[in-house]
């Protein structure tokens, strides 16, 4: 899949700059949390990359090995401290048009609180 360029007039690259404000959960060197503003579950909480990433086609390629291993250990501790592991939970990264991205700053969708349904429809 063809990753288009960057557009930094994106809404995460304007919550990232503090342009517009978000509910916000955690934030470190490496990534933001911040609570879904159309919430799909009792808890649903996206976490973003501090840097300019499409997607996760364009992250998995591009970010540094740090940078990886930073947003990922991130992504994993905002779970915990929302005491979601031990009921579990449900992690989605929407890529393009297929999957319906709606905002094109990769971000990794949190989602708990509650027994999810199916992944997706037939
Ligand atoms: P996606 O379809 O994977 O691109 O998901 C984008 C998500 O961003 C949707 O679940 C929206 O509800 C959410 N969203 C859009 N604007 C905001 C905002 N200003 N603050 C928090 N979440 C937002």
């Amino acid at each position: 899949m063809a990753v288009s360029a960057y557009d930094p007039e994106n809404i995460f690259a304007k919550i990232l700059r503090g342009e517009i404000p978000c509910k916000k959960v955690f934030e470190n060197e490496w990534a933001l949390a911040f609570h879904d503003i159309g919430s799909k579950a009792p808890v649903h909480v996206l976490v973003i990359p501090k840097k300019p990433y499409v997607s996760f086609v364009d992250f998995s390629a591009r970010a540094s090995e740090d940078e990886i291993t930073g947003f990922t250990r991130t992504v994993g501790h905002v779970a915990t401290a929302l005491g979601l592991d031990e009921p579990g939970y449900r992690l989605i990264s929407n890529v393009g048009p297929d999957s319906g991205q709606e905002v094109p700053h990769f971000h990794v969708h949190l989602l708990g609180g509650r027994r999810l349904g199916a992944l997706v429809s037939p």
